[in-house]
């Protein structure tokens, strides 16, 4: 167990990401101390099973020794160089190579960024900078997604469609348009069907454009799957007829593909899935297996060429971080998207998948608290409820997801609740009977927490 004045100065000295602080005061830490393929072992030297990846990040577990040498050879060879004004690396050369050959957007340009939040920025700034190069300065709006997550930066935050991401940040901006979450269960209304969902949201979106105006208009940025939303998974054709209302009415589609990206929908990428070509992707997370900092967009040489032109105009393009490529960060993606091909995650996580989700279904359909089990691939969601027959949520206050999630730790088992939303999104090195074990200590402390509601 980590000493107690250890625990005292991170109570004391660390500003936690996305943590109550006052709560945080209290209860202090919980520390990962090593990890094991999916395994993670905390500072008592208790054992869980990593349902979440992580942050939807550890595609290949918590200590690849494959990613450990491609790191230690690259900081013995270069450790450390930029990509600014025509500067680059062998390193990142062979990460692009990789990318484009799985690539949807062929041929495309790839920009590196270190974060997702700095990717979705990036693509943000490149959609301006793309309509400002074919004369349209004006067309500046973004549309999101209520309930949409899209990082933390000014633009990220403004972005995600989250009320808590905005509280007392005083970041709401007329910029940004929030179309209707494309989730049936909640969102839908009484009797509709699917097909009758997708039609109205889309409908509900034209209006929207028509209403702002479309030539104010410059992208709309979307997740294939919205994870942190709640594990979103959208009607059927919901992204085809989207493609062609935005085509309709000249306006970029940007996927953010920071948790969809490398398999985790069951194809290399979540447009693959959903069937739709975007303008521009971004990607993080899986890119490195969660092991560095080091994110990236995808621009479709349609964007770029126009992109080169106005950059050449400017003498140069006004954008890029220290980081970008960095030859550490890239080597270790390079070797992670390699390891990807070796073990075939796309099948793996169709596989792995189908099993997860056939076993959701047997230990949970049925159970008075579970509303809806979602998800596509190697991720799906758990929706908690107070009344399976109306639908009806717990009070929030109750917090009954983060019990259940307190509970899942008692057990053994590491997953994430967004509210009352349970979500699993493992490694893709899991095996069949890790991921029964996963299920059924969630069935348990979904249990667990039924009988302490009493
Ligand atoms: N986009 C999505 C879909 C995410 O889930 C996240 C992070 O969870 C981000 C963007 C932001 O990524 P980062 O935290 O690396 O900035």
């Amino acid at each position: 167990m980590l000493h107690n004045s250890a625990r005292a100065i991170d109570m004391s000295l660390h500003l936690h990401s996305q943590t109550d602080p006052r709560r945080h005061e209290q209860e202090g830490p919980f520390v990962i101390s090593s990890g094991d393929g999916v395994h993670v072992h905390d500072d008592t030297g208790k054992r869980y099973i990593e349902g979440m990846a992580g942050l939807w990040t550890a595609s290949l577990g918590f200590n690849d020794a494959r990613l450990a040498a491609a790191a230690g050879a690259q900081f013995a060879r270069l450790a450390n160089y930029h990509t600014f004004n025509h500067r680059s690396n062998e390193a990142c050369i062979d990460l692009m190579e990789q990318i484009a050959a799985i690539s949807p957007l062929a041929p495309c340009k790839i920009f590196f960024a270190n974060s997702g939040s700095e990717a979705n920025d990036s693509m943000i700034r490149l959609a301006w900078y793309y309509q400002a190069a074919r004369g349209m300065p004006h067309k500046r709006r973004i549309i999101s997604r209520q309930g949409a997550f899209h990082g933390s930066t000014v633009m990220g935050a403004l972005l995600s469609g989250l009320p808590h991401m905005h509280r007392s940040f005083g970041t709401n901006s007329d910029d940004i348009l929030y179309a209707t979450k494309p989730h049936l269960y909640r969102e839908g209304h009484e009797g509709e069907s699917e097909d009758d969902f997708a039609d109205r949201l889309i409908h509900e979106l034209e209006a929207m454009i028509l209403k702002a105006g479309p030539d104010t208009i410059a992208a709309m940025i979307a997740e294939p799957v919205m994870a942190a939303g709640g594990v979103i998974v959208p009607p059927r054709d919901y992204f085809a007829r989207l493609r062609q209302l935005l085509d309709r009415h000249d306006i970029l589609l940007l996927a953010d593909e920071v948790v969809c990206g490398f398999g985790r929908t069951g194809n290399w990428f979540g447009s693959q899935t959903f069937d739709f070509v975007p303008d521009m992707f971004s990607v993080a997370k899986g890119l490195s297996s969660g092991y560095l900092p080091i994110a990236a967009v995808v621009v479709s040489d349609r964007l770029y060429q126009a992109i080169a032109d106005e950059g050449h105009r400017n003498g140069g393009f006004g954008h890029g971080f220290t980081y970008s490529g960095h030859p550490v960060t890239s080597a270790v993606a390079a070797e992670a998207l390699r390891i990807y091909h070796e073990i075939d995650v796309v099948g793996r996580a169709r596989a792995l998948g189908s099993h997860m989700h056939a076993a959701l279904h047997e230990a949970l359909a049925d159970h008075p608290m579970v509303g809806e089990i979602r998800g596509v691939g190697l991720i799906a969601g758990v929706e908690l409820v107070a009344d399976r027959r109306t639908r009806q949520s717990f009070p929030a206050e109750a917090k009954v997801g983060a019990q259940v999630e307190r509970a899942c730790r008692a057990r053994g088992i590491i997953l994430r609740n967004m509210g009352d939303v349970l979500a699993l999104c493992p490694p893709y090195i899991v095996e069949p009977e890790q991921l029964d074990e996963l299920v059924h200590a969630l069935a348990l402390a979904i249990e667990d927490t039924r009988t302490s509601l009493g």
